[in-house]
């Protein structure tokens, strides 16, 4: 396959990236992993979405073949050369899509090691920093609304020359999710931040565009905000969508729960791509911006709600700006982009009908998706499982009247000793908390 570079040079497999807010600079995979965000805020997006064979993948049958295959077309030397051990190594859990009732499937993305899809992103991530990282270590800061902190501090504990910062919401996620954020140390840092998630999420930001933090540390986020994360997610709708059409001869619909708008980002590039993907729904939860751009055309943030989908608890998502910028008509955007409300007491009632008539216990985000998909035709569906429903026995035990089995990924964490500083929303305290742990 060829590309036309910025130079007009045709070269074999070199995608680039260009940042949302630019469309004149250009940057390999290894360059915008590292960066993390472009310049003046701007997101990596790919220049191109190559027209890819689908039938090479006919006889692939593991998951991180497949990955590696498809991921060669998005990733450069040297990180390629790598690609078929790291996802081996990234993605060495199951992906199961399992049958419910009436047409509708459910794609479990949580049989990582912290029991969310955060898994697949952070720990390909981290496989691929591993490749491009130097002497000068590398600071990873990521805000994270309950299940990106774990997925990286476990993705990115004791590896060389990088050092870890998690910025959580004190008091907003589940103890659980707590426990799987703090229970590192070494190269991870965990900071209770007073504040919500889009809180957290701007001290990053900040941090981005501080004389300070730029200049001095060789600064990265694992936020979905990094191109790192997102590809790898595209790989599971590819896969999903595929081997679904092989076997029923139809193409599935996805219905994807959704806060930041990473993960839905994901499938819209997969489709895109064109592996046979039916159609998109995303299921939110109380927060507003993605509800009111559909129906307004003007984009805005809100503040922060605090719902029982707490990692889906965003006002302000980043991955919009990738969302507009492929579809930048606000007609082709309602086309293609299709959104449904669920509110915590509809959340309650999908996790109680879930067990009841499907006989399976989900966690409440993965209950947006649940619930929205009875909004929707006949056609078949799948609802994305987006966590292990024992990360939220507070919100899931109460609605099913049963004890929710603790998987054992989680039981070897809660041995763990658990390390947290507590700081204020303020990009200066985090500063001096980050420079005191790691000297
Ligand atoms: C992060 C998260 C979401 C939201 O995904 P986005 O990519 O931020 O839209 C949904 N469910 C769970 C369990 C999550 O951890």
């Amino acid at each position: 396959m060829t590309y036309k570079n910025f130079s007009g040079k045709l070269e074999q497999n070199t995608m680039q990236y260009h940042s949302t807010l630019d469309e004149q600079q250009h940057v390999n995979f290894s360059d915008a992993i590292q960066a993390g965000l472009a310049a003046k805020g701007g997101l990596f997006v790919p220049d191109d979405f190559p027209h890819i064979d689908i039938d090479a993948f006919a006889g692939l049958i593991s998951y991180p073949e497949f990955a590696s295959t498809l991921l060669s077309h998005f990733i450069d030397t040297p990180i390629s050369k790598h690609l078929p051990e790291i996802c081996q190594r990234a993605f060495n859990f199951s992906v199961p899509l399992e049958a419910l009732k009436n047409n509708t499937w459910m794609l479990e993305l949580f049989h990582g090691p912290t029991l969310s899809f955060k898994d697949f992103g952070a720990r390909f991530l981290a496989e691929c920093m591993q490749c491009v990282t130097t002497d000068k270590p590398m600071t990873v800061l990521v805000a994270t609304s309950g299940d990106t902190g774990s997925a990286v501090a476990a993705a990115f504990y004791q590896k060389q020359n990088i050092r870890v910062v998690v910025l959580f919401p004190e008091g907003k996620i589940s103890e659980r999710q707590q426990q799987q954020i703090t229970c590192w140390g070494d190269n991870v840092l965990a900071l209770a931040v007073q504040g919500d998630f889009d809180d957290c999420q701007r001290i990053v930001k900040s941090a981005f565009a501080d004389e300070q933090w730029s200049t001095q540390t060789h600064l990265s986020t694992s936020n979905s905000i990094n191109i790192g994360r997102l590809l790898p997610q595209v790989v599971y709708y590819a896969y999903t969508s595929l081997h679904f059409r092989t076997i029923h001869a139809e193409k599935l619909g996805v219905v994807v729960p959704s806060g930041n708008l990473g993960n839905v980002t994901a499938a819209y590039w997969a489709q895109k791509l064109g592996f046979p993907i039916r159609e998109i729904v995303i299921a939110t939860n109380a927060n507003q911006p993605i509800i009111n751009y559909l129906a307004t055309g003007k984009y805005k943030a809100f503040a922060t709600k605090q719902t029982l989908a707490n990692a889906m608890d965003v006002g302000n998502p980043s991955n919009f700006a990738r969302l507009e910028y492929l579809f930048p008509d606000f007609n082709e955007f309602k086309q293609n982009v299709s959104a449904i409300q669920v509110d915590d007491q509809q959340i309650k009632q999908a996790i109680k009908q879930a067990f009841e008539q499907d006989g399976i216990m989900i966690c409440p985000h993965t209950a947006t998706a649940y619930f929205a998909r009875q909004q929707l035709n006949d056609e078949p569906w799948a609802v994305v499982a987006t966590a292990d429903p024992c990360k939220f026995p507070e919100v899931v035990e109460p609605v099913i009247g049963r004890e929710v089995p603790i998987a054992s990924q989680l039981v070897e964490l809660q041995v763990r000793t658990h390390h947290q500083l507590n700081v204020s929303a303020d990009l200066d305290v985090v500063t001096r908390s980050v420079q005191d742990y790691f000297g």
